[in-house]
């Protein structure tokens, strides 16, 4: 197995750079998710590690050495793609079978490993079947199978199940997270999907516009997001955010249109310094809680909009005039659209982002 590198990677295609200067360790056996919205060039960076794309500038290595001139097939990768790539005249164990064959590997060497790696995924009863007769769950399958039958250094994960339904792509994600833990392996997994990325990777790298924004686990994504973009995109419903000023009454408060709340003591020093300036608070739905008072509670009333039923909670979408947020709140609770609502900001649990950099203030 191996460690991956990218140092100061750009890749430029004509006039759109992809991806700008990426800087990245992945430690051999981990498994890493590059995560961010479309087009953020996740698909370049993987690309570019298996050799499918020329880098513009920068080096990648692989076990500490230098690949970028060395050719796909001489990288020991395998990549699982979204549209799973498997050849369609051809039978689960052909498709298997198929690189090993290629790479001149003695029969009964391709046939001790088509079976160990059906086995793994407990498709050995399809391995006389077409794709075609095939579920989309049972084809991501033979495709991951072809990657595990290589024993590569390294695997690489395209968005593997986009074209899967909720409840599957669910089982699958759990099934890939075995499959790292059994072959001890390299994994590197993109996804547009913030919920694949937190439930699989030991690390994420988050990406916007073709820059690492992040990489960190995900507790800590979740808990200190460097910049507004990755505060926002992690986290689901989305974090809320408001604009407004800090002002001296008996302390520090963050006032808002109408609203006004009192900041909390843990925070009130690191904030002085934007003292009358204006600043961005965060506040994720979680921390909007039914009443409580104390200090470190600020009751607010506002519009219910819209009352989402999820089950096991509500999320609750209530406006005070210009600005909304979402709360999450417990099943019991009963908020009646177009009527008054109080909720709760647990002024401990906020974040703060400077207006223009959109960086994090550390509190
Ligand atoms: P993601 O995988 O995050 O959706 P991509 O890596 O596919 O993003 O693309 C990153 C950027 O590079 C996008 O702006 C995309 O339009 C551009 N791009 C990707 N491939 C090509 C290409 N072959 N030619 C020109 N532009 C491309």
């Amino acid at each position: 197995m191996a460690s991956v590198e990218l140092r100061n990677v750009t890749k430029v295609y004509h006039e759109v750079t992809a991806v700008h200067s990426a800087s990245a360790t992945i430690e051999d056996k981990e498994f890493i998710v590059l995560v961010g919205p479309s087009g953020c060039g996740k698909s370049t960076i993987l690309r570019m590690i298996a050799g499918l794309e020329d880098i513009s500038s920068g080096q990648i290595l692989i076990d500490n050495q230098v690949v970028n001139e060395v050719p796909p097939k001489d990288r020991d990768i395998a990549m699982v793609f979204q549209n799973y790539a498997l050849y369609p005249h051809m039978t689960v164990y052909a498709n298997l079978a198929f690189g090993l064959k290629l790479r001149k590997f003695p029969k009964q060497e391709i046939d001790q490993r088509v079976k160990e790696a059906a086995s793994i995924l407990g498709i050995e009863h399809l391995l006389e079947r077409k794709p075609k007769a095939l579920s989309g769950g049972q084809r991501q399958r033979v495709a991951v199978g072809r990657a595990i039958v290589r024993k590569p250094k390294v695997f690489l994960f395209d968005e593997p199940l986009s074209n899967l339904d909720a409840k599957l792509r669910v089982q699958m994600r759990t099934e890939i997270s075995k499959l790292h833990s059994r072959l001890e392996s390299t994994m590197i997994y993109v996804t547009h999907d913030q919920v694949e990325a937190m439930t699989m990777g030991d690390r994420i790298v988050v990406l916007r516009d073709g820059i690492i924004q992040q990489i960190d686990s995900p507790l800590n994504l979740y808990n200190r997001p460097v910049n507004k973009f990755v505060a926002g995109f992690i986290g689901s419903p989305a974090m809320n955010f408001l604009n407004g000023t800090l002002v001296a009454e008996n302390g520090l408060k963050f006032k808002c249109a109408q609203l006004k709340l009192t900041i909390a003591e843990k925070h009130q020093k690191i904030l002085a310094k934007y003292l009358n300036k204006e600043i961005v608070l965060g506040i994720r739905p979680e921390n909007l809680v039914e009443n409580i008072k104390s200090q470190r509670y600020q009751i607010v009333k506002g519009n219910v909009d819209v009352v989402e039923p999820m089950g096991n909670e509500i999320f609750l979408y209530l406006s005070f005039g210009e600005n909304s947020v979402v709360a999450r709140l417990n099943p019991n609770t009963k908020p009646v659209v177009n009527t008054e609502y109080s909720i709760t900001f647990d002024m401990d649990k906020v974040h703060y982002f400077d207006p223009v950099t959109e960086e994090a203030i550390y509190c």
